[in-house]
Formats: C-alpha cells, structure tokens, sequence
C-alpha cells in the first residue's frame, strides 16, 4: 500500500505491474473501470488525471459534451487478487473537465464534499461508517430455478410458507430450512470453504476482516469486516463486492446482494453502523443513559428517522429493496430505535462501552452505492444534531407484534413501501441534502431511478397477478 507517487512507481516495479486498472463508481454503485498499459502511465497522468467518454455512463453527461477526466486517488492503490497479469487497482474521483472540479454526479467526489461538510459543521471531526453486507450464493445453473421457485411460492396459507419444497430440488438432507441457516455447522453450513477463500482474499486487498457465517436464510451468507472514515468505508464495500461475486464466480456460483431474492425467506440488508468522533472522543457515548447513548446520539437517530423516506432512494434505491422491509424477517419497516430489538429500524448494540457505542441502522440495503447513502445518512443526522430531533422510542417489543392500527395510534412512521413512495419523499424533502448534493444531481437522479426502474417494473405484469 503506497502513499505517494513515488512510492506508487517503486511498488509497481516490485510487483512487475504491467497493467494500471483505473476504477470509479457511477450512481448505481456499480464498479467501471479502464485499464492502462504500465508502460503509458507517468506522474503527470496519475497527478491530473486521464479524460474518458462521460456519455456513456447512465444519467451522466450528454453526448455533446462528454469529456471528462479520471483522478486516481493513488493511495487506495492494490494489486488486482484476479487478473492473470500483475494489475493494480486504483480507485478514483471523476472531475469535470469544463469547470475543473469534481463533479456534481460522482458519487464519491460527493462522499468527499459530505467529510468536508462534517468538518465546517463543527460538529465532530470524524464520522465512522460500519457496514454489513449480507449475500447469497446460488448455483449458476440453478439460480434460474430458484427464482422461478420463489415465484410459485405463494401457495402459503395462514401466513404458514410451505417449507416442504427446497429451492435447489433433489435430495434436501443436511440442508438448511427456512430461517434453519443461523447457524449449524457443516454440512448444513455448506459455506465454510467458499467464505474462507473470500475472506482471505479480502485481507489481501487490504480489508481487516473479523468473521464470516452462514445467515439465517438458505444460502444467505455474512463476512463481517472492520468499519472504516465515510471514504473508507464505502471503498471497502466496492472492494467487497468485486472479491465476494469474483471468488463466487470463479467457483462456478454466483453471488448477489439482492435485497429479497428468495419469497418466503430472509433478505439481505447492509445495516450501517455509525458514530461521530471529536478530539478522539466518541461524541454517542454517554454512560448511564438507555444504551449508554448521548443527547448528540439521539439527536442523530432523530434526524434520520426525519428523512428517513427521502433517505431511503439512497439507503434502498431498487424496487426489490421493499420486498424486504416487511415485518418477520428481521428486516425493520417502522421507525423506531432500541438496544437490542432487530425489529426496529435503529439498534443500539447492547453492553457497548466508550469505544463501542454506537447506531446501527438496519433499514439500508447493499443495492445502494455506499458513498451515496452514507453521505446522505450523514447528512440527515447532521440535521438532526443541529435541530435536536428526538426519534419515536425507545420501543423494546417485537415490533413485528404491532397491529397497523396501533402504529397509527402510536404515530410511529414507516418505512416507505415502495421505491415510488421514496423518490415521491426525496423530491418534497431535500433542503438537508443540499449543501452537498446539488439540485441538478437530486432532480437526475430521482428521474433516472424512476425511467430505468419505477416505471418499467410497475407496467409490468409478474407471476402472482397471473
Ligand atoms: N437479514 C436481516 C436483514 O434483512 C438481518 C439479520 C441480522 O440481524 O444480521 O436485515
Ligand atoms: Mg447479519
Ligand atoms: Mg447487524
């Protein structure tokens, strides 16, 4: 790992790089990348960057003005674990050529505006971000049949799902049920080798990784890795990602973040874990208090219980995502905190001390582009702290209990239930975002999820309605 250009060149030379893979991360969260010969690199490209076509990435430039420019942030340099050819990895920032500055629709030039936000708000000095990406792994050849399967589910009665039917058919011995995946050994868990592989791979690109384990649903699965600044962290979840799909393909599976791939089973989320630090000091820890949890902690939850619904087209921007916000499977819809309870959207690990304590916000989903929806729930929080919001709660039940007539008594608010729902919220509630997402990329963004996914996905017909 390097820290300058120099040392970029010396690493290169000692690794016999032959191929420069420049990487950026357009508003879905998908990884694109161009690959340089070693050879045509030099200190000016790595400082000012190289110009690529910016028409062809959604919803970015037109055609008539496309140039844009690549500016490698050299220091998250890292040798490609995949390539035949010794390849290094660097992650960059998208500039825009006309203006010279970074443009308003990369995700990560915004990350990186939502630090310096932090900063001039006077608030904390830093902000630490802890996702958890929870994955499945199907067969390849069997991934068509499971969701076919998924579809004829819908023969439950009661509320009672049929679990005599396995997705993956044939002999069902030492597989895990419905919810059976949290946690017997091998050779129920049929994961170990696989995540081991993945796990010593994400070491190797410089991700400090803590456990691995089967989750709760068939094939669901979880590699736990150390929390990181918002930059960081949101780097980690793309380093993630391409190591988890690649080690998964290079087994002959694949590997999906998909929030609900599976009708009838656990989803996967990406819960966020977070908190605000100044001078060394965690600004959440207050001993004594419910969760040993600050006035600033609470304040934080307020804030994003408020925006919540705007949040959500960045925490939870596919149509899939709201599949799995429904209540019983451990996946939050209402709007709430608690120490411990995972029916609520906000837990509060419990028992945690000084260095610990800390939000965990289980409504986000790994559809999201992490820089997007951690800058957006960073901001939301800010707001709140500035505000002093107070969020609903604590509320220690099982939330799932509540009957849709006591949440309304209760007032407590949801969730949206719709990907619609939440880009209708984000284009009434935006002034929190605003001093680090320009109007331009809010009005993009919300019309482009809603011509490539809202629109598409509501005219069409699906299996259940036939
Ligand atoms: N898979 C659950 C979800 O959809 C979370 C399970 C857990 O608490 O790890 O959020
Ligand atoms: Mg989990
Ligand atoms: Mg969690």
């Amino acid at each position: 790992f390097v820290n300058s250009i120099e040392e970029f060149f010396s690493f290169c030379k000692e690794n016999e790089v032959k191929f420069v893979d420049f990487r950026f991360t357009d508003l879905k969260g998908t990884w694109h990348h161009v690959t340089y010969n070693f050879k045509a690199i030099n200190s000016d490209l790595l400082a000012n960057g190289m110009p690529f076509d910016g028409s062809s990435i959604d919803a970015w430039q037109p055609i008539h003005k496309s140039d844009m420019i690549l500016k490698p942030d050299v220091p998250t340099a890292f040798l490609d674990p995949f390539t035949a050819d010794s390849t290094i990895i660097v992650i960059c920032d998208v500039y825009d050529i006309y203006e010279n500055k970074m443009y308003e629709k990369c995700p990560r030039s915004i990350a990186k505006k939502a630090v310096e936000h932090l900063a001039e708000a006077n608030i904390g000095d830093v902000a630490y971000f802890g996702p958890e990406n929870e994955f499945f792994i199907f067969d390849d050849v069997k991934i068509i049949d499971s969701v076919n399967e998924s579809y004829f589910r819908v023969d439950c009665e009661d509320g009672e799902w049929n679990d005599a039917k396995n997705y993956e058919g044939g002999n069902i011995g030492h597989r895990a049920r419905l919810k059976g995946g949290y946690f017997p050994v091998a050779p129920i868990d049929n994961g170990v080798d696989i995540r081991a592989e993945m796990m010593h791979v994400l070491e190797q690109v410089g991700l400090e990784v803590v456990l691995g384990h089967h989750e709760v649903a068939q094939g669901q699965h979880e590699i736990g890795i150390v929390f990181g600044d918002l930059i960081e962290a949101s780097d980690n979840v793309q380093k993630l990602k391409y190591v988890i799909k690649m080690v998964a393909h290079l087994n002959g599976k694949s590997a999906t973040f998909m929030p609900k791939p599976l009708y009838g089973d656990n989803g996967s989320g990406m819960h966020v874990h977070q908190s605000i630090w100044k001078n060394g000091k965690n600004l959440f820890y207050k001993q004594g208090e419910y969760g040993n949890l600050s006035d600033v902690a609470r304040w934080y939850i307020g804030g994003i219980f408020k925006h919540a619904r705007a949040l959500a087209a960045f925490t939870n921007p596919s149509t899939n995502s709201y599949k799995r916000l429904i209540p019983g499977f451990e996946a939050p819809s209402i709007l709430t905190y608690s120490s411990q309870n995972r029916s609520a959207s906000c837990r509060i690990p419990y028992g945690a001390g000084e260095k610990s304590t800390r939000v965990e916000m289980r409504f986000p989903d790994s559809t999201a582009c992490p820089y997007l929806a951690f800058s957006a729930m960073l901001m939301a929080g800010l707001d709140g702290i500035k505000n002093q919001y107070e969020p609903i709660g604590p509320m220690d039940d099982d939330l799932y209990e509540l009957t849709l007539d006591e949440i309304r008594e209760r007032d407590i608010p949801q969730m949206p239930h719709t990907l619609r729902g939440s880009l209708e919220a984000l284009i009434r509630d935006n002034e929190f975002l605003k001093p680090v997402f320009t109007k331009k990329m809010i009005d993009t963004y919300q019309h482009y999820k809603f011509s490539t996914q809202v629109w598409p996905y509501e005219a069409r017909p699906t299996p259940f309605e036939f």
